[in-house]
């Protein structure tokens, strides 16, 4: 969106958002490190713990593998597999372990067919359109003055929200399960519980800000629609 586009509300809204954005990483950030320095009791590392959960649940055909980066793990549903961060893979700290038990609860929700993940993953093909063509046709519509555009641009932005916000409850209950498993089957300390629940909980935030930056650009959009309707 072009600065000749903004006026003051939608420059504050624009902050704001920005704020809650780099706060929520900078909070993920803090506690990922925080808890990487603490080992656990059980000195396991995080695929350790992926496989002993999987196993336990009927999931031994999962590949668990090491992928680069830093909070780039994932279940990818499609093939079956569990991707783990280089700090997650062979670290046997509190961070690990805690992440390492949400990708299994993600993979333990697709084989149980949880229904919130299965609309999110329904969902998937229709966001991967909509997140990069709404801003392109809101702002073509705005620069040649076709309404139609911007109508339609903002129908295929608030596609794109629903999608982020049927991800909270997948993300919530992924967490959930993995607190359940890491207690039930004696992965962590009993004193470890909340620290484990601490990281996350930070990890759930960077979703619930990407839906409040959502909401609040949704607010920004229809301020300029309806501005230039007048
Ligand atoms: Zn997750």
């Amino acid at each position: 969106m072009p600065l000749y586009y903004q006026n003051s509300s939608s420059m504050l809204l624009m902050l704001i958002g920005f704020i809650i954005s780099l706060a929520s990483q900078l909070y993920i950030k803090a506690v990922f490190k925080k808890y990487s320095e603490v080992g656990n009791k059980n000195n396991l590392s995080g695929l350790e713990v992926a496989r002993r959960i999987l196993d336990r649940n009927n999931l031994g055909e999962i590949n668990i593998f090491q992928v680069r980066g830093s909070l780039t793990d994932h279940y990818n549903p499609t093939n079956k597999t569990l991707g783990l961060s280089e700090s997650v893979y062979g670290l046997r700290s509190i961070a690990a372990v805690a992440v390492a038990a949400h990708e299994c609860g993600h993979a333990i929700q697709h084989e149980k067919g949880y229904i919130p993940l299965k609309i999110r993953s329904a969902l998937v093909p229709v966001v991967q359109i909509s997140s990069s063509s709404s801003w392109y046709l809101i702002l073509i519509g705005m620069i040649m003055s076709i309404p139609k555009f911007v109508d339609i641009g903002i129908l295929l932005f608030v596609a794109t929200l629903v999608f982020q916000i049927v991800t909270l409850p997948v993300e919530f209950d992924a967490s959930h399960r993995a607190i359940v498993k890491l207690e039930e089957y004696g992965l962590i300390d009993q004193g470890e519980v909340n620290s484990c629940r601490s990281v996350l909980i930070a990890a759930a935030l960077t979703y619930v800000a990407a839906v409040a930056v959502s909401m609040l650009n949704l607010l920004r959009l229809l301020g300029l629609r309806n501005r230039d309707e007048r």
